[in-house]
């Protein structure tokens, strides 16, 4: 007589269970049903996509063995996911999934079992006390107060405050920063790790970059040690991993990273991620990382305006007790455009000047100390080249732009063009206005407002905008 399903799943478990920790299999194994069995093919509802991946991840060469010992060599499984559909609605979906057909594996694909056998070495951990203590590698300075709000950040910001307040159990997780270099990456999930410490003093917090992260692994593999090393970065409760655009190429690190995340997400963990690029973008990283990057929040760090400079830059004076003439403050704003460590930088430089040479800090001095800092770093954008970029990304003529056309691509590419010529250039509003066929300053914050709403509301948009701001910055180096 044929056996049911019940009666196949319950003899594979019997076995399962004599293998696995008992609360793996609590996890791993007791939430799923079977559901049919047709020929050699048995079909399990689980939970979720995740949970699918994961069984597919760790458990399919036990899954193949028993399947096999009970329905004979040609068994397969196939798995029904309860698809979570989204926000609000709660009827669940089902989607069928083919498992991999139990393909095997060579050594080197396995997965990393959870269990530890050796006691932990790790240069994190605080040797001699008896509940783990991990250095968090924070650096204080790093804070949410000492990090300005402005346009260029308010979103990401703000989630970074939420994830600080409630770790690992908002919808923002992973929590991925991306933007361009020094527009404050680290110093935010910096600040999100200290708040977090703050808060929650009883949270394992650790700030690690992905440099490290990687050398670390290859230390472990050399000493055959990947468990403790997978062991240990699943024993944290917040995970800051900073430039994730170095695991490119760094495939089985990545495989590490991808067990570490499936653990953390899983139960409950926060993990912040930053990148010089949207994640879409980073070649090289595997695609089921990537795929785990989007469950969460992605949000960029934009250039910030010239308030949210000067706003940086007072902050910084008043924090190091500098004082300086406000038209230099303003000079420096002006000037230094795209990249908030050569904000810094320049003051410095111009400390530095002033103190070597027992010379009060004027604008003329301002001046000669940029000269050299504004020509190696970034050249004059100007209106026109930002029209010309604009005109070519959205195929619009240079001549459209600049009359009174009121059809909407022409609208909104005038729009973006004006907001990018306040961002790059140091000009007023009403010279922008002027460029475009002699509108006036109004026009130009009515833009301005019009894309940073737009911004808000359309992904879509929001991404055309990104990419032209790259284009220009590129234009700028
Ligand atoms: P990234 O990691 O993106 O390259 P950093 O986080 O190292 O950039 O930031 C570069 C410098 O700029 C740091 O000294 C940081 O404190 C400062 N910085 C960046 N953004 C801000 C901000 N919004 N407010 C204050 N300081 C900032
Ligand atoms: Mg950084």
């Amino acid at each position: 007589m044929q056996k049911t399903h019940e009666q196949v799943w319950n003899n594979c478990l019997a076995i399962i269970r004599d293998i696995v920790e008992w609360q793996h299999f609590k996890t791993w194994f007791e939430p799923i049903r079977p559901v049919a069995l047709k020929d050699n093919v048995l079909t399990i509802h689980v939970p979720s996509q995740f949970f699918y991946e994961y069984l597919e991840e760790h458990y399919v060469n036990l899954l193949a063995k028993t399947l096999k010992r009970e329905l004979g060599k040609d068994a397969r499984l196939e798995y029904r996911i309860m698809v979570d559909s989204g926000s609000g609605g709660n009827k669940p979906l089902t989607m069928d999934v083919a498992g991999q057909g139990f393909r095997t594996y060579t050594n080197n694909e396995m997965d990393f079992p959870l269990v530890i056998h050796n006691p932990l070495k790790n240069p994190f951990v605080i040797p001699g006390l008896k509940k783990m203590q991990v250095d968090s590698q924070l650096n204080p300075i790093y804070t949410f107060d000492s990090f300005v709000e402005g346009d260029c950040n308010r979103v990401v910001r703000r989630a970074g405050k939420t994830v600080a307040e409630k770790p690992g159990t908002t919808s923002f997780n992973p929590l991925v920063i991306y933007g361009g270099v020094g527009l404050g990456k680290t110093h935010l999930a910096q600040a999100i790790g200290n708040e977090v410490a703050r808060l929650h003093p009883n949270k394992v917090v650790l700030y690690v970059s992905s440099e490290k992260f990687i050398n670390q692994f290859q230390d472990h593999s050399r000493n055959n040690a990947i468990n403790d090393f997978i062991h240990f970065y699943q024993l944290i409760d917040v995970l800051i991993i900073d430039d994730i655009q170095f695991f490119s190429r760094a495939e089985r690190t990545q495989d590490a990273l991808f067990a570490i995340f499936n653990h953390l997400h899983q139960s409950g963990k926060q993990l912040i991620l930053t990148s010089d690029k949207p994640p879409k973008d980073l070649e090289g990283v595997q695609e089921r990382l990537l795929s785990r990057f989007r469950w969460g929040l992605s949000a960029d760090l934009q250039i910030p305006d010239y308030e949210t400079r000067m706003e940086i830059l007072e902050k910084k004076m008043r924090n190091d007790g500098l004082e300086m003439p406000k038209e230099v403050v303003k000079y420096i704003a002006y000037n230094i455009q795209t990249n908030v460590r050569e904000l810094e930088g320049a003051l410095i430089s111009l400390l530095a000047q002033s103190s070597l040479n027992k010379r009060d800090i004027d604008l003329e001095l301002a001046k000669k100390v940029l000269r050299n800092f504004i020509r190696t770093t970034s050249k004059e954008v100007t209106i026109e080249n930002i029209q010309k970029m604009v005109c070519d990304f959205y195929d619009v003529s240079y001549d459209k732009l600049l009359q009174k056309t009121r059809k909407r691509e022409v609208v909104q590419a005038r729009q973006i063009t004006m907001y990018l010529a306040k961002i790059f250039t140091k000009n007023s509003l009403k010279t922008i206005g002027e460029h475009f066929g002699g509108r006036d300053h109004t026009t130009v914050i009515h833009s301005c407002q019009t894309v940073k709403d737009l911004m808000d509301t359309d992904p879509i948009f929001r991404e055309n905008v990104i990419e032209l701001q790259q284009k220009v910055q590129l234009a700028a180096l």
